[in-house]
């Protein structure tokens, strides 16, 4: 994925720091080196080695190791680092699929609404959609009648349901030009993205899962019976690992990664489809947020984001190119003003963009003319060795498409699969009703949680602990922990970013760079200034120098030793 606010000067301050990590990582500290490969012992083979930190990785890890499989995930980059972090952000059924008939992917996502919010109540909440009316793309019966599948496709449903609403009269009809009388009220929910995939990343950690950062899967092949796989390092170590079975969850690069590094061949195909948003100065009041038909008949969303912003997204354009070089366009830009701007009453013009994402998403390929229209349902492919008894087969396991929203649902399916190879896996699925860490807020929830967090650190401001809470959840105290006053946090880096929390994100969640925690482990990028970043990456700097050898070498605390 790739951000950058609108006169780059993130940018700037991003790579010459996040570079002298890995430069620095490369002289003194080479978690998978060839030398110390052999002197080792030979470790049992993994039961499941799974490739790709994104979403769907990290929700297959958490899972298999709590049925009891010894599970290796490594991912090239940060967590999250790529379409994980660039989506739109919604936990939602996806009002738009029912137009293409996706039923089944549409009352699964619904249920998976209910379950995520109940597991991870601070990093997903409620959000309400405002949907104009506009005659000219749908007729307002099409809509009332999507809505009312919305509302019962998925069965129970905690959230309020759709109803109209009269925008001429209604204070959420005011950021609108008077022209949309009236329109729709919808509930769908709201996602910290890439938390969500660090979150499940911890518990995995924490049940037993070896999860490795900056590690890239080289190359595979079946051996005996087995996986045996190269790995490396940002350090430049490789080494070899022996798993079971393989999880292709590359995202963007699934396809690339059968071909180019497995040598499997498959008639699956990934269909790569662009996606963009821009951040804007906030546009209008109000926690709700706003859902534009397009004349083209897509849909833009315009949501309340960070307190101060805007979010408006997405596009959806074909993608030929490495997914690792995506970035919106000007094209895009103009594309997404035009659209909110056919139903604000303060138009918004690309000079108010502070903020931009694109990521790429990896669809499967069901031979849909337009990408709007591709399916956003997943396929899962199991590939096993010819004629091999099932203990032998060594299955591979690709992931085609997919959600966010479903991807715990998707983890559940992709265990089903590759359970008949893998006798260790244990049970049923376990995931739906277990909170992920920091979700155990107590009786009360979110707004109980931050009371208390009020109370037990009087010196935070309201801003602070409300954002503590949002982004940890009942976790929010580790980080505070004996702490008396703002002094005991240590350096502030802006936004309310201190050394404790830099100190919990690098030993707790393998942020290793500025950006992974401005952008990914937290959006406070867009509150800090250059001296913040530059502050941020010498502090991470002098950190990592000053660390004993052993913290320098692995963040992580639940450590396995990672040998072939
Ligand atoms: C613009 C946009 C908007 C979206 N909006 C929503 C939304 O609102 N709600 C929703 O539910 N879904 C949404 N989605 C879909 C959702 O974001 C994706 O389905 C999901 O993030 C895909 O996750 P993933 O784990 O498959 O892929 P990724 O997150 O891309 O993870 C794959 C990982 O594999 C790693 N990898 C690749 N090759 C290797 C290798 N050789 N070795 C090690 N690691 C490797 C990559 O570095 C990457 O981090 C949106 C997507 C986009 C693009």
């Amino acid at each position: 994925m790739s951000q950058k606010r609108a006169l780059s000067r993130y940018e700037r301050g991003l790579k010459t720091p996040t570079m002298f990590v890995y430069e620095h990582r490369r002289e003194e500290t080479s978690m998978l080196s060839e030398a110390s490969n052999g002197g080792e012992p030979a470790r049992p083979p993994y039961d499941l080695l799974i490739v790709g930190g994104g979403i769907n990785g990290a929700g297959i890890a958490r899972d298999a190791v709590g049925r009891g499989a010894s599970v290796l995930l490594v991912e090239q980059h940060d967590l999250a680092s790529h379409t994980s972090s660039a989506s739109t952000k919604l936990i939602h059924g996806g009002l738009r699929y029912l137009e293409y008939y996706e039923f089944r992917l549409v009352r699964e996502a619904l249920i998976e609404r209910e379950r995520l919010l109940r597991i991870a109540p601070h990093i997903i909440w409620p959000l309400s959609f405002v949907l104009p009316h506009s005659r000219l793309v749908r007729p307002a019966w099409m809509l009332r009648l999507g809505l009312f599948l919305y509302d019962h496709l998925g069965g129970r449903m905690t959230l309020p349901r759709s109803r109209g609403v009269r925008l001429d009269r209604d204070p959420l009809g005011v950021p609108l030009q008077p022209a949309f009388k009236r329109g729709f009220v919808y509930s769908d929910g709201w996602v910290q993205d890439s938390r969500l995939v660090v979150l499940n990343a911890m518990d995995a950690r924490t049940r037993g899962a070896d999860i490795r950062t900056r590690t890239t899967l080289v190359d595979a092949r079946r051996v005996d019976g087995l996986w045996q796989a190269t790995l490396a390092d940002a350090a430049g170590g490789t080494r070899t690992v022996r798993a079971r079975a393989l999880v292709n969850a590359a995202g963007p690069w699934v396809g690339s990664m059968l071909r180019d590094r497995l040598g499997i061949a498959t008639t699956k195909q990934v269909r790569l489809v662009k996606g963009s948003h821009i951040v804007v100065p906030r546009q209008f009041e109000g926690e709700q947020a706003y859902i534009f038909q397009n004349p083209d008949k897509r849909i833009v969303f315009a949501i309340p984001y960070e307190r101060q912003f805007t979010l408006i997204g997405t596009t959806d354009l074909p993608w030929t190119t490495d997914p690792g070089q995506v970035e919106i366009s000007a094209d895009e830009i103009r594309y997404l003003c035009d659209s909110v701007n056919r139903y604000l009453r303060s138009p918004v013009s690309p000079a108010d963009v502070v903020w931009s994402y694109a990521g790429v998403r990896p669809l499967y390929d069901d031979a849909a003319r337009n990408a709007s229209a591709v399916t956003r349902d997943y396929v899962l492919d199991v590939d096993v060795a010819a004629g091999a008894h099932p203990a032998d087969a060594a299955p591979l396991l690709s992931i085609f498409g997919g959600k966010i929203t479903t991807y715990r649902r998707l983890a559940e399916h992709a265990l089903e699969k590759l359970a008949p190879f893998l006798p260790v896996l244990k049970g049923n699925g376990w995931t739906a009703e277990r909170a992920l860490p920091g979700g155990d807020l107590g009786p009360g929830g979110f707004d109980s949680a931050l009371a208390r967090l009020r109370k037990d650190a009087p010196f935070l401001s309201a801003e602070e602990s409300w954002r503590l809470v949002r982004d940890y959840g009942s976790r929010a105290w580790t980080i505070i922990g004996d702490a008396r006053g703002p002094a005991d946090l240590g350096e502030s880096f802006g936004g309310g970013l201190t050394a404790r929390e830099v100190d919990y994100l690098v030993r707790q969640e393998w942020a290793v760079t500025a950006e992974d925690i401005l952008w990914r482990r937290s959006r406070l990028g867009l509150h800090v200034t250059d001296e913040d970043v530059a502050r941020l990456d010498r502090y991470l700097r002098d950190r990592q120098r000053d660390a004993a050898p052993e913290d320098r070498r692995e963040p992580c605390p639940a450590r396995v030793a990672l040998a072939g």
